[in-house]
C-alpha cells in the first residue's frame, strides 16, 4: 500500500493543537500514512521548547511544519478577538498552504482541517485535494452552534438577559436541558456579536467536506451525535483521543504543552492523602480577574480542602502563594495530575480537552465556564452526565465552598460512582470492539478510498 500524505491544519491554540496532534500521532501509529502538521512559527518554537513532541515525532512519519504568522495570532487572554485571529491566520497562512498543496515532488493526498478554518477548505478544494474536518469541541456544543441560525429564525435569539434561567424551546434534542445562560456567552451580546457571527459562519460550512471528526465517544453523547448525523451523515466520533492514543501506541504518548510543565507538583501530590486534593485550572486562554480569584481562593480555603492551582503568568489575577494546604504552579502536567490518586476533584473552566481528561480520569468537576463551548459543556457535566456541579455566573466564595464540598463530601458517592462509570465507558470505547476504535478504522478506510 502506498504511503498517503496527509496535511493536518489545527487552529493555533493549545486545545486545538493538543487534540489534532493526538489524531496525527494516531494516524501515523496505526497506518502507513505520513503527516505534515502545520503550525505558525511561534507555536513551533514553543512546542520544541516545552513539549517532548518534536523529539517523539522523530520516531513517527510526522513532520511539524512551521508557517509564518501575523500580528493577531498569538492569543493574548483578555484582548482576544476571534475574527481578527482567523482573518490574520488566513492571510498569512494561505501562501504557504497553496505552495504545499501545489508541490508535485511531495504531493498532499488529503487534508484534515480544523473545522473553524474555512479558508483551508476553500484553498484545498481549489487545488482539488479532498478535505475532512475536525472540530475540537464537544458534540453538544457543536450542535448548539449549528442550531444558532434556527434559534434566530424562531426568534429565540437574541434574548433579553434579564431572565437567563428561561429554558430554550427550539433547540432540537436539548429542549428543557439548556437555559439561556447555558448558550455560548456570545449569544448574550445580540446578533451583531462578531464572535457569534464568525463562529456561526464557520460552523455552517461543516457539511461541505467529506466528513466530520469529533473528539468524543458514543456512550457520552449518543443522542447529540444522532442529531448531528441527520445533517452531517459522515461523522466519526474517535475520542477521547488522548486515551485512544495510549491504547494504540506502544510507549508513552507525547506531551503537547506550549508552556513548561512543572512536574514537581506530582511529588507534592505523592505526599497528600488519597482523594484529598482539588486540582484548579482554567486552561490556556481564560483570564481570571483578581476579584474572582479572591472569591475562589476563599471558597477553597473555607472548604478545608487541599488544592493544586495552576496560575499562568499571563492569566491576570492576584498572586497566590504556596503554603498550608495549597500548592501553586505555572503550568501542570494535567493528564498525570488528574490520574493521581490524591486528586479527588477538578475546578475547571470546562474547555473540552480538560472535560474529557477529567472524564477519562474519573474525577468529578466543579465547573466555572467563561466563554465558547464551556457554557454548554458545564451544563452537560452537571445536568446530563451528573459528574459535577456547574457554578456558571455565580462564582462567589459561598458557592465555591458549597460546590467543592458537594463533590468531595458527597455521602452517597453518586458523583464518584458516575464519574467512575463514565471513565470505564470512555476506556472501553477506545479498545478493539469499542465505538471510537471502530470509527477511527472507518475514517482511515474512508481516507484511503477518497485518495485512491
Ligand atoms: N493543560 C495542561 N496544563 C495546565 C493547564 C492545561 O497541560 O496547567 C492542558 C490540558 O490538559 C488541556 C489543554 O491544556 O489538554 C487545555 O485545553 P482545553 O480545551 O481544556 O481548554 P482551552 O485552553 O482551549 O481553553
Amino acid at each position: 500500500m502506498s504511503k498517503l500524505h496527509i496535511l493536518i491544519f489545527p487552529a493555533p491554540s493549545q486545545g486545538h493543537i493538543t487534540s489534532m496532534l493526538n489524531l496525527a500521532e494516531l494516524l501515523c501509529a496505526t497506518t502507513s500514512f505520513r503527516v505534515t502538521f502545520l503550525v505558525p512559527a511561534y507555536i513551533h518554537r514553543r512546542l520544541s521548547q516545552h513539549s517532548n513532541a518534536t523529539s517523539r515525532l522523530n520516531h513517527l512519519p510526522l513532520r511539524l511544519h512551521p508557517i509564518p504568522h501575523g500580528p493577531h495570532e498569538d492569543i493574548r487572554p483578555g484582548s482576544f478577538d476571534v475574527k481578527d485571529w482567523l482573518d490574520s491566520l488566513s492571510s498569512t497562512a494561505q501562501p504557504s498552504l497553496r505552495e504545499l498543496l501545489a508541490d508535485d515532488e511531495d504531493p498532499i493526498d488529503c487534508v484534515i482541517s480544523d473545522g473553524i478554518l474555512s479558508f483551508v477548505l476553500e484553498t484545498a478544494e481549489e487545488a482539488g485535494v479532498p478535505v475532512f474536518y475536525m472540530r475540537t469541541l464537544s458534540a453538544c456544543a457543536f450542535w448548539v452552534y449549528f442550531c444558532l441560525p434556527h434559534l434566530i429564525q424562531s426568534q429565540e435569539l437574541p434574548f433579553d438577559c434579564d431572565d437567563l434561567d428561561l429554558t430554550m424551546v427550539n433547540l432540537r434534542g436539548m429542549e428543557g436541558v439548556l437555559r439561556r445562560r447555558d448558550l455560548p456567552r456570545c449569544c448574550r451580546h445580540g446578533l451583531d456579536s462578531r464572535t457569534m457571527q464568525t463562529i456561526m459562519h464557520q460552523t455552517l460550512q461543516t457539511p461541505r467536506p467529506r466528513g466530520l471528526i469529533l473528539n468524543t465517544f458514543d456512550h457520552l453523547e449518543a443522542p447529540t451525535l444522532d442529531l448531528i448525523r441527520t445533517r452531517i451523515p459522515n461523522l466519526y466520533a474517535v475520542g477521547p483521543l488522548h486515551a485512544h492514543l495510549k491504547t494504540r501506541l506502544t510507549g508513552n504518548s507525547s506531551s503537547t504543552s506550549l508552556w513548561e510543565e512543572d512536574k514537581t507538583c506530582l511529588k507534592w501530590l505523592d505526599d497528600q492523602p488519597e482523594n484529598s486534593v482539588f486540582y484548579v485550572s482554567f486552561g490556556s486562554i481564560v483570564r481570571v480577574t483578581a476579584e474572582a480569584q479572591t472569591e475562589l481562593w476563599h471558597g477553597l480555603v473555607n472548604s478545608g480542602k487541599r488544592f493544586l492551582w495552576v496560575v499562568r503568568t499571563d492569566s491576570g489575577g492576584m498572586e497566590i502563594a504556596d503554603g498550608g494546604r495549597g500548592r501553586v504552579v505555572g503550568w501542570a502536567p494535567q493528564e498525570a495530575v488528574l490520574a493521581h490518586p490524591a486528586v479527588g476533584g477538578f475546578v475547571t473552566h470546562c474547555g473540552w480537552n480538560s472535560t474529557l481528561e477529567s472524564v477519562v480520569a474519573g474525577v468529578p468537576m466543579v465547573c466555572w465556564p467563561h466563554f465558547g463551548d464551556q457554557q454548554v459543556n458545564s451544563r452537560f457535566v452537571d445536568g446530563v452526565w451528573g459528574i459535577g456541579r456547574d457554578m456558571k455566573d455565580h462564582c462567589d466564595r459561598v458557592v465555591v465552598e458549597k460546590m467543592v464540598r458537594d463533590v468531595m463530601e458527597d455521602r452517597s458517592c453518586e458523583f464518584q460512582r458516575r464519574a467512575r462509570d463514565l471513565a470505564k465507558a470512555a476506556r472501553e470505547s477506545v479498545v478493539e470492539g469499542g465505538t471510537s476504535y471502530y470509527d477511527l478504522d472507518r475514517l482511515i478506510q474512508d481516507i484511503r478510498d477518497v485518495c485512491s
